[in-house]
């Protein structure tokens, strides 16, 4: 070290000393060539790396040495900033030293990166112990929606008797929700309070009546149809209400329609629903789209009329709203109701979610925990 120290003295005097001399000035003599005392420094760097390496226990103290030796502040790059004080003509021979010594060291440390890899993985091995026998965990595949199993036995229930599914859009025209269903101004549920509009004439639909009003304008008669779908309110949070539900409307308009279909139809629909055994009946009610207009009740197939904690006593069930459709809608829908004549109904699709599987909260509906939903 001490001739690499004095030839670096040597080399700021005169860049072009390469040969052994004595340095001017002074008394102190170089012995020998520079490449040689070059030569030297990198064999001692190398030696010393090497017994690091073969010392190192971890890789962390690996990363050192490297670090210690090939890094910005490295021992074997300092020689290579000093290369600039290398006479020109030695620095290829010089240069041809760096490499070597600098290869000799990055095999060494792969090797042994390797090695304790190896090791730490042997390690590991030894130490996990995996049992075979254990059994695997099950993937849980999620669980159909109780709305949609009981739209699924709607729809069945329809389709057997010969209807047809469609599907109108959730954000509608203020028109197809109210007007063209013979709402008037003034309607409570047009309020703005009780309504989600977008703007004056778009709202989120409050019912699906407005696809069976594009059906109608297509003019295709007769019409038999059902349309489920998700409809929205402005309404409060609690066991029994939520801002977003889902409704299945039905629509029946062909030459010569009673309500005598109408309540046949319902009957069929609910015995299907509820059990062969299950009584309906209407009571008089008002839509503004119907006229007449009722509501239908099912025995209630927990007490079989008896009366119970599920019917409130009553023996009855409250199942849905129905109605012949007014002459003004299908006048509106360019249906001429002196020829055709309709009917309408309106099931909320929760309500009977809730009263086939005797849930008694619709949040829970809403909430998909799977413990829930599993157990339909
Ligand atoms: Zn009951």
């Amino acid at each position: 070290m001490v001739y690499w120290y004095l030839f670096r003295i040597q080399g700021a005097l005169d860049k072009k000393i390469r040969l052994p001399g004595r340095i001017p000035g002074t008394k102190v003599r170089i012995e020998r060539g520079v490449d040689e005392m070059i030569k030297d420094n990198l064999e001692s760097i190398q030696k010393k790396a090497l017994q690091q390496i073969r010392e190192a226990k971890q890789l962390d103290a690996l990363n050192e040495v490297r670090v210690n030796i090939l890094g910005k502040k490295g021992e074997l790059t300092a020689v290579l900033k000093g290369m600039k004080d290398v006479a020109e003509a030695d620095r290829p021979k010089v240069g041809a030293f760096v490499n070597e010594t600098r290869d000799a060291i990055e095999k060494s440390l792969e090797d042994a990166k390797r090695r304790l890899e190896e090791a730490a993985l042997n390690e590991r091995l030894k130490a996990e112990t995996i049992d075979v026998t254990l059994p695997s965990k099950k993937m849980g595949l999620g669980h159909r929606h109780p709305n949609t199993i009981a739209l699924e036995e709607l729809e069945r229930i329809f389709i057997g008797m010969g209807y047809g599914v469609a599907e109108g859009p959730e954000v509608e025209k203020v028109y197809y929700n109210f007007e063209a269903l013979n709402i008037p101004d003034g309607y409570p549920a047009k309020d703005e309070q009780d309504t989600f509009y977008i703007n004056g004439d778009i709202l989120l639909r409050t019912q699906t009546s407005g696809t069976q009003v594009h059906e109608m304008e297509k003019g295709r008669l007769p019409i038999k149809m059902i349309s489920p779908g998700r409809v929205f309110r402005s309404d409060e949070v609690d066991a029994t209400h939520s801002p977003s539900f889902h409704q299945v409307e039905g629509l029946v308009i062909d030459k010569g329609i009673s309500f005598s279909d109408l309540k046949g139809t319902l009957e069929v629909f609910a015995r299907e629903l509820f059990g062969e055994d299950t009584k309906v009946k209407f009571r008089p009610h008002h839509f503004p789209f119907t006229e007449p207009s009722a509501e239908m009740d099912v025995s209630c197939f927990k007490c079989k009329g008896k009366g119970c904690r599920f019917c409130k006593g009553e023996g009855w069930i409250e199942i849905l709203g129905c109605g012949m459709v007014h002459p003004h809608v299908l006048e509106m829908s360019g249906i001429d109701p002196k020829e055709y004549t309709g009917f309408a109904f309106g099931i909320g699709l929760e309500r009977i979610a809730l009263l086939k599987y005797e849930i008694d909260d619709m949040r829970l509906l809403y909430e998909n925990d799977i413990r829930f939903l599993s157990q339909f």
